[in-house]
């Protein structure tokens, strides 16, 4: 077998290539693990080339790792076993919008804003919203969620049906159209955070909305991170649906102020954005400023222009990178922990306390409406005690979570970081987990060495 011949041959030549650059770009994601060369990377243009690869990778037992913008935090597109990179980007195209519906029909390489540039149009936009402009197919495959998922959802909730292609190359369609359905079991949903170890998408049908009247976003700064998390659940338990609520620690925002050149003041803060009508709005803003002075907020102010509310979600959307920029050839290691939000106080004072008894530069976001949040930890990937250290707060935090009946990740997935948390966190599940993706890929050639892999 010659793999790059074998699959030139099949594809255009063109689309299969061993370049030790693309390799190189392919053997890794955001993440501080070590990174892998595959042996051939393909870039696939239709469903039909993706099952045309998987098809001659079935027959030849090669292992196969989907590719998207590679923006994964926890080693997810690493082809630890070498073999076909599968980049998915040049699927990039909006198939359909269908506004009185408020459904979209995409291919997996379009990305979150490129889809948003072309709703607007139709005066839609799509809520899922991570740091990076990463694409609707990765997203699925992570479950992705960020800044809107406290009004919204997670992108479980936006994949209304899927075209997947499964470990043999056989086409499959799960979902409809439907806004509800209770008939069979939920395929979509199952696949919709698998991480590529289960198929390989090749259209999605997205939930979309319609862009609010009006939007309006506000700083919170408090004396403490402890009176920031009490004041994002006393909103939460009020029922204001705010459309975002995030907290900065003061680690964070000078991160971002060196980065940005921002002058946000260095304490412990939330940002808020409220979507609505001009009179909902106005009760709404008001009732949170309210439940927020009542839990200490110093200083609360409205963000007036629609520019400034960019840049504040701009900086927010920074925040890891900002922070790990301050230390030279830093990597950081975003822990992504996720509590019930009556635990979420203890959870980050925690991590905090965990980080200062640590030689570890950290800094800690948070998603406070979820109750998930990041310690965001600076570490040389050369520095094995360093690593050490930081993945001991890491594992610490997790521990804790699980105590506390959370999630080792609320957002950024299994991959190869949080595998080892699979057993504490699903117990007598994992065997059906382990069942399920035999079923789907028996050969296991579908992102080996991830999610439920032992
Ligand atoms: C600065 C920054 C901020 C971030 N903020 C957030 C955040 O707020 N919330 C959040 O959830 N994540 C966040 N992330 C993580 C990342 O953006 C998400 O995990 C995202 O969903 C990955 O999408 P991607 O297109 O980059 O996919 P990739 O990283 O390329 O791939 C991710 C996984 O999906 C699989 N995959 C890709 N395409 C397909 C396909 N078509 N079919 C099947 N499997 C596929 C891959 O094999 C891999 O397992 C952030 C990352 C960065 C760098």
């Amino acid at each position: 077998m010659d793999l790059l011949a074998d699959l030139q041959a099949i594809l255009r030549a063109d689309q299969v290539t061993a370049n030790e650059t693309m390799r190189e770009h392919h053997s890794r994601d955001e993440s501080y693990h070590a990174p892998v060369l595959p042996d051939v990377v393909v870039f696939a243009e239709s469903t039909e080339d993706v099952v045309q690869v998987l098809r001659y990778a079935h027959e030849h037992d090669v292992p196969v790792t989907p590719f998207a913008v590679g923006s994964s935090l926890e080693g997810h597109t690493i082809p630890v076993q070498a073999g076909i990179s599968l980049d998915l980007m040049r699927m990039n195209r909006i198939l359909e919008v269908r506004p009185d519906d408020f459904l979209v029909r995409v291919q997996p390489g379009v990305t979150k804003d490129q889809l948003n540039a072309a709703l607007a149009r139709h005066g839609l936009f799509f809520t899922v919203d991570p740091g990076a402009d990463a694409s609707m197919g990765g997203m699925a495959a992570t479950n992705a969620s960020g800044t809107t998922t406290v009004r919204y959802g997670v992108m479980r909730d936006q994949v209304r049906a899927l075209e997947v292609v499964l470990a043999d190359g056989t086409v499959m369609h799960t979902g409809t159209l439907a806004a509800k359905s209770s008939s069979g079991y939920h395929l979509t949903g199952l696949l919709v955070g698998s991480e590529g170890t289960l198929g390989v998408f090749t259209e999605l049908w997205l939930r979309v909305y319609g862009l609010p009247e009006k939007v309006m976003a506000a700083r919170a700064a408090f004396p403490d991170v402890d009176a920031c998390v009490r004041a994002s659940t006393a909103i939460m338990g009020a029922g204001v649906p705010v459309a975002r609520m995030e907290l900065a620690d003061p680690h964070i925002l000078r991160g971002v102020n060196r980065f940005k050149g921002t002058s946000f003041p260095e304490v412990p803060t939330l940002f808020l954005e409220f979507h609505g009508s001009s009179s909902s709005l106005t009760q709404d803003v008001e009732t949170a400023r309210a439940l927020l002075e009542d839990e200490g907020c110093m200083a609360y102010e409205m963000v007036a222009t629609e520019d400034e509310r960019r840049r504040l979600w701009d900086a927010r959307h920074v925040a890891a990178t900002a922070f790990t920029a301050q230390f030279a050839g830093k990597r950081h290691l975003a822990t992504d922990v996720c509590v019930p939000l009556s635990r979420l106080a203890e959870a980050v004072a925690h991590a905090r306390q965990w980080i200062d008894a640590s030689d570890i530069d950290g800094g800690i976001v948070g998603h406070v409406g979820d109750g998930n949040f990041h310690a965001i930890l600076a570490v040389d990937p050369d520095n094995a005690s360093e690593v050490a250290e930081a993945y001991r707060i890491h594992e610490r935090m997790v521990e804790h979570a699980l105590a506390l009946g959370g999630t080792c990740t609320g957002e950024h997935g299994v991959g190869l970081g949080k595998r080892k948390f699979q057993v504490a966190e699903h117990s007598d599940s994992l065997a059906m987990m382990r069942q399920i993706k035999c079923v789907f890929d028996p050969k296991g050639i579908l992102n080996p060495g991830k999610l439920v892999s032992e």
